[in-house]
C-alpha cells in the first residue's frame, strides 16, 4: 500500500486578498463584490485538511492573504520537492452579469502543453469534480500559465467557475460548495497517487486533536486572544496543533487575534492555544504570554502574571534568516557539535532574538533566540539582525 505520509502537496490559493480586479461585479443580494481570494483561500484551506485527514504533507505556496509573487510560490514548492501543486482560481470573461444563460460559466482543468503527469492528475480530479454540484464542464486545457510551467512536478490549475456570472459568484460564498470543491479535489489527488481516501468522522490528525489534557473548565476558555509580537512578520498561527512551518495557516499582526479560545494545550512541550476565527474555523496560535495575552485576564494569559520575573527570554529585535539553501537548523545550545536539532526556520522567515553568543564550533558565533517560547541557537552566518 502506497503512504500518503510519502508526499508533499503544494497548494496554491490564486492571487491575494487585495488584488485589484480579481473579484465578482457587485452582487446585489448581498451587497458587495466578493474577491476571487476570498474564494480560493478558502477551497485552499479545505483540501489542505482534506489531504492531511488523508495521511499527506501539505505545503501553502502562498500562506498569507498578501499577493504572492507567482515565482514565490513555485520556488517555495520546488524548493520542499512538493510532488504535486494545485493551484484555485475562479475564472472570469467580461466583468459584468449579463443576465441568466448570457453569462460564460462552467469550471475548467489547466495544464501545460504536452504535460502527461499534469494530464493525468487533471483527469483524476475532473472525474470527482463533475460529480458535484452541477457546473457547464469546459475541460482540460493546455495553457501557458507560470504555476504549470515552473512546477517541476504534475500541476493543475483549476478555475472553479466564473466570477461573472451571477449564480457561479454566489457559488464562491458557498461553504458548501468550497468544502464539496475541496473534497472532489482530494479524490482525484488520492486517486493519482494510488492513496485511498479518508472521509471525514474517520479521525486523523486534523478536526479531532488529540485530548491532552486540555478541558473546557480552562479559564481562558471563551476568551480573546491577541496577539502582542511586534515583528513585521507577525505571529505565526496553525491549521494542526504543531509549531511546524508546514503547517502555518497564517500570521497575526501586533494587536490582531483570534476572538474564540477553545482550549489550551501542550504542544511539543510549549502551551498553544486551540482557537476559532469569526467564521468557526479552528486554528493553533502559541499560548506563550511572551507573544500573545489573553482578554480580561489580569495582563497575561494562563494565570501567569505579567512576563517572566526570573529572566525569562526577551526579545530586543528579530533576525532574518539569509545564507542558506533552504532553512536554518535551529538548535537548543550554542554548539553545533553537540546540540540537539529543536527545528528548521526557512530562509527569509524572522525569528525574535534575544541576544548573542560566542558559543562554540561556529567562527560567526550563535544568535540567541526565541522558539517556541524558549531560548535557541541560530548559526550567526545565517541571521541578519533588525533591532526592534
Ligand atoms: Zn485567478
Amino acid at each position: 500500500m502506497v503512504k500518503a505520509s510519502g508526499f508533499l502537496i503544494a497548494l496554491d490559493d490564486g492571487h491575494g486578498l487585495g488584488t485589484a480586479g480579481k473579484r465578482t461585479p457587485y452582487i446585489p443580494s448581498i451587497g458587495r463584490q466578493i474577491q476571487e481570494n476570498e474564494f480560493n483561500e478558502r477551497v485552499t484551506y479545505f483540501l489542505k485538511l482534506e489531504l492531511e485527514r488523508c495521511g499527506f504533507r501539505t505545503l501553502l505556496t502562498a500562506p498569507t492573504d498578501a499577493d504572492t509573487p507567482l515565482k514565490s510560490r513555485t520556488d517555495a514548492a520546488n524548493s520542499m520537492g512538493a510532488d504535486a501543486l494545485i493551484s484555485n482560481h475562479y475564472n472570469a470573461f467580461d466583468g459584468k452579469f449579463d443576465g441568466p444563460g448570457k453569462d460564460a460559466e462552467g469550471h475548467s482543468l489547466h495544464i501545460y502543453f504536452n504535460d502527461a503527469e499534469d494530464r493525468r492528475l487533471a483527469e483524476h480530479i475532473a472525474t470527482y469534480l463533475k460529480q458535484g454540484t452541477k457546473q457547464v464542464y469546459r475541460g482540460i486545457i493546455e495553457q501557458n500559465l507560470h504555476m504549470t510551467r515552473e512546477f517541476n512536478g504534475p500541476a493543475v490549475l483549476v478555475e472553479n467557475g466564473f466570477m461573472d456570472n451571477e449564480r457561479e459568484a454566489l457559488l464562491t460564498f458557498n461553504e458548501d460548495f468550497q468544502r464539496e470543491t475541496a473534497r472532489e479535489q482530494a479524490l482525484g489527488i488520492c486517486d493519482f497517487f494510488g492513496v485511498p481516501y479518508a472521509a471525514a468522522g474517520n479521525g486523523g490528525p486534523v478536526g479531532t486533536p488529540p485530548d491532552t489534557g486540555g478541558t473546557s473548565n480552562d479559564p481562558v476558555a471563551g476568551k480573546r486572544v491577541e496577539s502582542i509580537y511586534k515583528g513585521a512578520e507577525g505571529l505565526d498561527f496553525y491549521s494542526c496543533p504543531t509549531f511546524d512551518d508546514r503547517y502555518r495557516a497564517g500570521t497575526l499582526k501586533f494587536g490582531y487575534g483570534f476572538p474564540t479560545i477553545v482550549r489550551n494545550l501542550k504542544v511539543e512541550g510549549a502551551d498553544m492555544y486551540e482557537v476559532k476565527n469569526s467564521r468557526g474555523y479552528v486554528y493553533y496560535v502559541t499560548a506563550s504570554p511572551l507573544f500573545v495575552k489573553v482578554e480580561g485576564s489580569s495582563q497575561s494569559s494562563g494565570g501567569t502574571a505579567s512576563p517572566p520575573a526570573t529572566g525569562g527570554p526577551i526579545a530586543i529585535g528579530e533576525l532574518t534568516i539569509i545564507g542558506v539553501a533552504n532553512a536554518a537548523i535551529i538548535q537548543d545550545r550554542p554548539d553545533r557539535l553537540t546540540s540537539k536539532n529543536l527545528g528548521t526556520i526557512r530562509k527569509g522567515r524572522n525569528i525574535p532574538v534575544t541576544g548573542s553568543v560566542k558559543g562554540k564550533n561556529s567562527s560567526s558565533g550563535y544568535w540567541e533566540v526565541i522558539y517556541n517560547g524558549k531560548r535557541a541557537y541560530v548559526t550567526g552566518e545565517f541571521g541578519r539582525y533588525k533591532a526592534y
